[in-house]
């Protein structure tokens, strides 16, 4: 006989994943020929938003099979700390958070982002932004580690080879709700979202340029990173815009506000000023610009909503 524990003890991992149906793609308008659409990714899941529950879907299966502890990096206000906790929660998986900020011992300075991730069950551990920097050396983190049984570590943000494989599943998804895609536009913070866009449209033949818009000042290492995640990079027609950060991470200005209130009022979809506010905004102005023949342009809409 099944007990009420039991059942809430092994939440199926394997039949949510199955059963989890496309985001919806819609129409939204049209500028200088170019009919744009959005990929309402946010509405996958509520609490392991868009991109990141495609980049931790992998992750999170092989973590369940070989029963791991997942371990991951971030700032007190990290979206992907956020929907890793909550994940953990969700399939019943350890999750363990190493913190930038050793003042947040002092559990009444803590984010609501980790009062969350807390609440999820994550263990967290708070270090010195010294040995954040230096993470892959730094002798208390390997201690910490150490610690864990069966730890298996993710990267700050997400980013490895499970979640770009995820992230490309996004493609096949796209491919069966328009046709012909001329380009699709993503937000990048690391560029897993976009090296996960790059490596769909190759193996499934979507002839469709990806680009991805910086939300970081000065970041260029995105080239590299891209080209050092993504197995198809040299094959596929790719392209980071770097002057769409407005002034840096979670930095904002009134004309990206404008921007944001008149599209959010317009087409009743929710933005967040960091990712995807950035992202609508390139994607008008670019549109404005560049001057070819009609295309259908798509926007991912990647989350950040909480
Ligand atoms: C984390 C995040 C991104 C950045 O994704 P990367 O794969 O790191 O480039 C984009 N949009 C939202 C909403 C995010 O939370």
């Amino acid at each position: 006989m099944l007990t009420g524990a039991f059942v809430s003890m092994s939440f199926p991992i394997n039949d949510f994943f199955d059963q989890q149906s496309p985001t919806p793609l819609t129409y939204l308008t049209t500028i200088n020929g170019k009919r744009l659409y959005l990929k309402h990714d946010y509405l996958n899941h509520p609490a392991i938003q868009g991109n990141k529950l495609r980049k931790l879907k992998y992750n999170l299966l092989a973590a369940k099979a070989n029963v791991q502890t997942l371990v991951s990096f971030g700032g007190a206000y990290s979206n992907h700390i956020a929907a890793l906790a909550a994940a953990g929660k969700a399939f019943t998986i350890p999750t363990v958070g190493i913190i930038r900020g050793e003042e947040l011992t002092d559990v009444s300075r803590w984010s609501k982002t980790l009062q969350t991730a807390d609440e999820n069950g994550m263990q967290l551990h708070f270090v010195s932004r010294s040995a954040y920097r230096d993470k892959e050396n730094a002798p208390n983190i390997a201690t910490i580690i150490a610690q864990i049984p069966n730890a298996q570590l993710i990267p700050e943000g997400g980013s490895n080879a499970l979640a770009v494989k995820g992230g490309s599943e996004v493609i096949t998804e796209l491919q069966a709700q328009l046709s012909p895609i001329d380009a699709i536009f993503t937000a990048c913070g690391t560029g897993g979202t976009l090296a996960g866009l790059i490596d769909g449209a190759q193996t499934n033949d979507l002839n469709a340029t990806l680009h991805g818009i910086a939300v970081l000042k000065g970041a260029h290492f995105l080239t590299d990173d891209i080209t050092r995640l993504s197995q198809q990079h040299q094959h596929a027609n790719w392209q980071l815009h770097f002057d769409y950060h407005h002034g840096g991470y979670a930095k904002t200005t009134a004309e990206l506000h404008d921007v944001m209130t008149t599209f959010t009022s317009e087409h009743c979809i929710p933005l967040d000023p960091i990712y995807t506010g950035k992202l609508v905004f390139a994607v008008i102005d670019l549109a404005k610009k560049e001057n070819h023949h009609p295309q259908n342009w798509v926007i991912y809409h990647s989350g950040g909503l909480r």
